[in-house]
C-alpha cells in the first residue's frame, strides 16, 4: 500500500557560465560526455532508491540548479523516466524545472511539456537591462519577456519568476519597473531573493566597488516587493515567495513543513527515513559512484532537533505553527512552550496570532533569524 508522499529533487549543476554572485553547485565548461555521465548516474541513484520508496508515491519532481536546460531534453526524459521506475508519480504530480532564458528554446521546453513537466520556475532577476549586465547575466530585460511569452505558447500556463532585489544600481524606481513587467507578464508565482555576498565568489572579491543598498534601503526594497505583489494579488507566503492562490510552489513548501523529499545529484540533500543526509560537491567522484544502494546515511533526527528544524522553518511560512498539529507531533503547544519568549515580538508587531496559530508578520518575516535565535534554544 502506497500511502506516503515523497518529492524528489534533481540537482543538475552545469552553467553556460558561473554567475559573479552565485555560490550553488554549479559549474560552466562542462562537455557533453559530462552531461551524459551525470545523466547516467542520476538514473543509478534514482533506482537504488527503488525499494525504499516501496511506501511512496511522489507528489512532487523538482529540477534545480545549476541550469538544468543545460541537459538535453532527452537526457531530462531519461531521469523522469528514471524517477517513475523507481516510485509512481501522483497523477496531479507538480513537476518543475528551473530555466535560464538563455539556454532553453521551443522545441526543448515543447519536449519538457510532453514528457509531463508542467511548472517553469524561469531565472530572470531583474527587468532592467543595466542590473542584468551588472549580475553577470546572460539575458536581457527583453529576451526574458520573450522567453515567457514563448513558455505559454508551448503550453506552461504554471510558471515562477525568480527575481533578485538589493543589486548593484538598483533603485526603489528601477525594482517597481522589474516588478510591474513581471506582474505584467501574468506569472503565477514570484520569488523575490536579496542579492548576497557569498564568501568565494567574485562579488565576494570586488565587495568594495559595489554600489548596494545599506540595510535599511534594503529593507525598504522588500517592503516595497511585499506591497506592490500584494496589490497584483500575490500572497506573501514564505520569506521570499509570493503566489497567485493556489499556486504556491508545493515541492518547496515540502522542505518547510518538514515533509519527506529525496535529494538526488551532486550536492543535494534529503529529508527521508527521519534523516537529513546528502552528497558533497565533488562532482568527478559523484560521476564513478555505482549506487549499489541507496545513499541514505546519518541517524534520524533527536526529537529536540526535529523541533528546532520544524519552528525554525515553519516560522519561514506566513501560515506559522498550529497549536494541535504541534502538540501531536511534540505533546505541547507551540504557544503554550515559546509563548512567553514570543511576547515582545508579538507587542511590536514582529509575531500574530490569529486563532490557535501563530505566524510572523511580515516585518518579523524580514527579521525572522533573529526573532528565532531568541526564541530557539540550542538542539544539540
Ligand atoms: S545561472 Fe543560476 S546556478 Fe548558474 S551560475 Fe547563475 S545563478 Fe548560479
Amino acid at each position: 500500500m502506497r500511502n506516503k508522499k515523497v518529492g524528489i529533487y534533481v540537482h543538475i549543476p552545469f552553467c553556460a557560465r558561473k554567475c559573479p554572485y552565485c555560490d550553488f553547485c554549479s559549474f560552466e565548461g562542462s562537455s557533453a560526455e559530462e552531461r551524459e555521465a551525470y545523466t547516467a548516474a542520476l538514473c543509478r541513484e534514482i533506482a537504488s532508491y527503488r525499494e525504499a520508496l516501496a511506501d511512496y508515491t511522489a507528489d512532487t519532481v523538482y529540477f534545480g540548479g545549476g541550469t538544468p536546460s543545460m541537459l538535453a531534453a532527452e537526457q531530462t526524459e531519461r531521469v523522469l523516466r528514471a524517477i517513475c521506475s523507481a516510485v509512481p508519480l501522483a497523477p496531479d504530480a507538480e513537476i518543475t524545472s528551473e530555466v535560464n532564458p538563455a539556454t532553453a528554446d521551443a522545441e526543448k521546453l515543447r519536449a519538457w511539456r510532453g514528457m509531463g513537466i508542467n511548472r517553469l520556475s524561469v531565472g530572470v532577476q531583474s527587468f532592467c537591462d543595466t542590473e542584468l549586465a551588472a549580475l553577470g547575466r546572460l539575458h536581457t530585460a527583453g529576451q526574458a519577456q520573450d522567453f515567457l511569452s514563448l513558455a505559454g505558447t508551448c503550453g506552461f500556463d504554471n510558471v515562477s519568476l525568480d527575481l533578485m532585489y538589493a543589486i548593484p544600481t538598483e533603485t526603489p524606481e528601477t525594482l517597481g519597473t522589474t516588478l510591474s513587467r513581471a506582474i505584467e507578464t501574468g506569472v503565477k508565482h514570484i520569488s523575490a531573493y536579496s542579492l548576497k555576498i557569498e564568501d568565494g565568489t567574485p562579488f565576494a572579491a570586488m565587495r568594495r566597488k559595489l554600489i548596494l543598498p545599506d540595510e535599511d534601503a534594503e529593507a525598504d526594497l522588500y517592503a516595497q516587493c511585499i506591497d506592490t505583489l500584494a496589490q497584483a494579488g500575490y500572497r506573501h507566503y514564505e520569506i521570499s515567495n509570493y503566489a497567485l492562490p493556489g499556486y504556491e510552489c508545493r515541492h518547496n513548501l515540502r522542505y518547510w513543513r518538514m515533509e519527506e523529499y529525496i535529494g538526488v545529484g551532486v550536492a543535494a540533500y534529503s529529508f527521508f527515513d527521519g534523516k537529513r543526509y546528502g552528497c558533497d560537491r565533488d562532482l568527478a567522484a559523484y560521476l564513478h559512484r555505482d549506487f549499489t544502494k541507496p545513499p541514505i546515511s546519518g541517524t534520524p533526527l533527536t526529537p529536540a532537533q526535529r523541533e528546532y528544524e520544524t519552528v525554525m522553518l515553519a516560522l519561514r511560512l506566513r501560515e506559522g505553527i498550529e497549536e494541535e498539529a504541534f502538540r501531536r507531533a511534540f505533546g505541547y503547544g507551540f504557544f503554550e512552550k515559546y509563548g512567553r519568549r514570543l511576547a515582545p515580538f508579538l507587542t511590536h508587531g514582529l509575531a500574530a496570532r490569529d486563532g490557535t496559530r501563530t505566524y510572523l508578520t511580515d516585518r518579523g518575516l524580514y527579521v525572522s533569524l533573529g526573532v528565532l535565535a531568541e526564541i530557539l534554544d540550542d538542539p544539540a
